[in-house]
C-alpha cells in the first residue's frame, strides 16, 4: 500500500480493551465474567423464531428492500409507547431507531462532538462510549459515581470552578443499573442533574439498555421524566434505549428520544454509515413485540440474574471478606468490585486466567487516572455453577496475588 497517512483519529486508535480479552475466551473451560452478554438462554429464542415467520408470511416483499433511515412507523410507535412506560412521554415521530444504542451514541458524537469540545463522563464508564468520544477528539472529564450514580455535588463544584471557553457540550450517563458500575442514580440527584444541565446549557445523554432488568420491579423514573417535568420543551435530556438486553442483541434494534432538529441531524449522520434501518429485524423486532411475550421474558431473565447476582456477590465477600468490596447492583448485569491494594492487578489477572476465570481489569471503564485495585464482574450469562466455579477460581487468584493481606 502506498504510505498514505491515516487520518489523525485512526493514526493510532487504540482498541476496546474488552475485545482484546476475546483471544482468552477461546481457552477450553474457562468460566467468564468478561463479557456483557446477555444469557442466550434466557433470550426468547423460539418467541423470535414465531415473529420471524410471521414476518415472512405476512409481507415479505414489503421487508426486503431498503427502508427509511428513520425507521418504520409501526415500530417507531411501539417504541415510543415503550419508552413511555419508563416515563419518556414521546410520540413516534419522536423516536429515531438505530443499530443498536451504540449507533444511536455514535451519531450524536457526530452530530454535537468536535474536536477539543469538553464531555463529561461519568467514570467508570462504558468502554465503547469512551471510545466514541476519543476518535471523536473530545476532551473528556471524567466525573465520580458512587453506588447512588454520579455524585452530583462533585459535578456542581467542577462546573462552577471551570473556565467559560472550556464548559461542557454534553454529559454521558448510564443512570440505571450501569455498565460498569451497576449503580442507581437516586431521584434527588436526577433532579439535580437537570437543574445543573439548565443552569450550565449541557445536554445529558441517558444510556438506559439496562433499566428494564431491575431486580426489585421497583418503578425507576427517567432523567428525560424529571427534564420533561422541571423543563417542558426545553427537557436537556437525550434518551437512549436498545432490545439488546432484554429481547436479543442480534436484532441491532436500539433508539433515540430527541427533539426533531437533533434527529434530523442524527438521520442525516446515519445516512452516510449505514443507508437504511433494517427492515428486516424492525419487522420481526415488532411482530415480537406485538405478540406480548417480551415482559414474560424480561421477568424470567430478572429473576434469574438476580439469583446469579446474589450467588457471586455472597460467595466474593463469603471468601475474600475484606480484600474486595462488591456491592450488590439493583438490577443490570454487572458487578463493580473494589480490591485490597495490597493485591497486585497484574498477579491477579495473569493468575487467573491461568487458573481459568475472566474478568475486565477495571481500568478499561477509566480514562484517566486508572484506579488499577478495581475489576468488573459479569454474572448474567454463566450458570450458577459456572459462578462458583469461576468464584473459587478468583480466590485462588487472589491468594496467588497477595501481599501480606488474607
Ligand atoms: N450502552 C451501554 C451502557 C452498554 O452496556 C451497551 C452494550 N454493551 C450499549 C450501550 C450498546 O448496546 P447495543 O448497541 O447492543 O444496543
Amino acid at each position: 500500500m502506498n504510505d498514505v497517512a491515516f487520518a489523525p483519529a485512526y493514526a493510532e486508535p487504540a482498541g476496546s480493551p474488552i475485545r482484546e480479552l476475546f483471544p482468552y475466551l477461546s481457552r477450553p473451560g474457562l468460566v467468564s465474567f468478561a463479557g456483557g452478554y446477555p444469557s442466550p438462554a434466557l433470550l426468547d429464542a423460539e418467541g423470535l423464531a414465531q415473529a420471524s415467520a410471521r414476518v415472512f408470511a405476512g409481507d415479505p416483499a414489503g421487508v426486503v428492500q431498503y427502508g427509511a433511515t428513520e425507521g418504520r412507523p409501526g415500530l417507531r410507535a411501539a417504541l415510543a409507547d415503550m419508552s413511555a412506560g419508563r416515563g419518556v412521554r414521546c410520540e413516534a415521530a419522536d423516536v429515531l431507531v438505530t443499530a443498536g444504542s451504540q449507533q444511536a451514541f455514535d451519531l450524536l458524537v457526530r452530530v454535537f462532538v468536535a474536536p477539543g469540545d469538553t464531555v463529561l463522563i461519568e467514570t467508570p464508564a462504558y468502554p465503547a462510549a469512551i471510545q466514541s468520544l476519543r476518535l471523536a477528539g473530545a476532551h473528556l472529564t471524567p466525573l465520580p459515581v458512587d453506588m447512588d450514580g454520579l455524585q452530583t455535588d462533585a459535578l456542581e463544584t467542577l462546573l462552577r470552578a471551570m473556565p467559560a471557553g472550556r464548559r461542557p457540550k454534553l454529559l454521558y450517563t448510564v443512570p440505571t443499573f450501569s455498565n460498569p458500575s451497576g449503580s442507581l442514580l437516586s431521584q434527588p440527584r436526577r433532579e439535580r442533574l437537570v437543574q445543573l444541565a439548565l443552569e450550565f446549557g449541557f445536554l445529558i445523554v441517558e444510556d438506559d439498555p439496562y433499566g428494564e432488568l431491575n431486580f426489585s420491579g421497583a418503578p425507576v423514573a427517567t432523567i428525560f421524566a424529571a427534564g420533561q417535568r422541571l423543563a417542558g420543551a426545553r427537557n436537556p435530556v437525550l434518551y437512549l434505549s436498545s432490545l439488546s438486553k432484554t429481547v436479543a442483541p442480534s436484532l441491532r434494534v436500539g433508539w433515540m428520544v430527541a427533539p426533531a432538529d437533533v434527529l434530523r441531524r442524527c438521520a442525516i449522520a446515519k445516512q452516510t454509515m449505514d443507508l437504511c434501518t433494517s427492515p428486516i429485524t424492525q419487522a420481526i423486532a415488532l411482530a415480537y413485540l406485538e405478540a406480548q411475550r417480551y415482559e414474560s421474558a424480561v421477568r424470567r431473565a430478572c429473576d434469574e440474574y438476580q439469583r446469579r447476582m446474589h450467588a457471586m456477590v455472597s460467595a466474593l465477600s463469603q471468601a475474600l471478606g475484606a480484600r474486595i468490596e462488591a456491592p450488590p447492583p439493583g438490577g443490570g448485569m454487572f458487578v463493580w468490585a473494589r480490591f485490597d491494594h495490597r493485591v497486585d492487578p497484574q498477579t491477579l489477572f495473569n493468575a487467573a486466567v491461568e487458573l481459568g476465570v475472566l474478568f475486565v481489569p477495571g481500568a478499561a471503564f477509566q480514562p484517566q487516572a486508572q484506579d488499577p485495585h478495581t475489576m468488573r464482574l459479569s454474572y448474567a450469562a454463566p450458570s450458577l455453577e459456572a459462578i462458583a466455579t469461576g468464584v473459587a477460581r478468583l480466590v485462588r487468584a487472589f491468594d496467588i496475588a497477595s501481599h501480606g493481606c488474607t
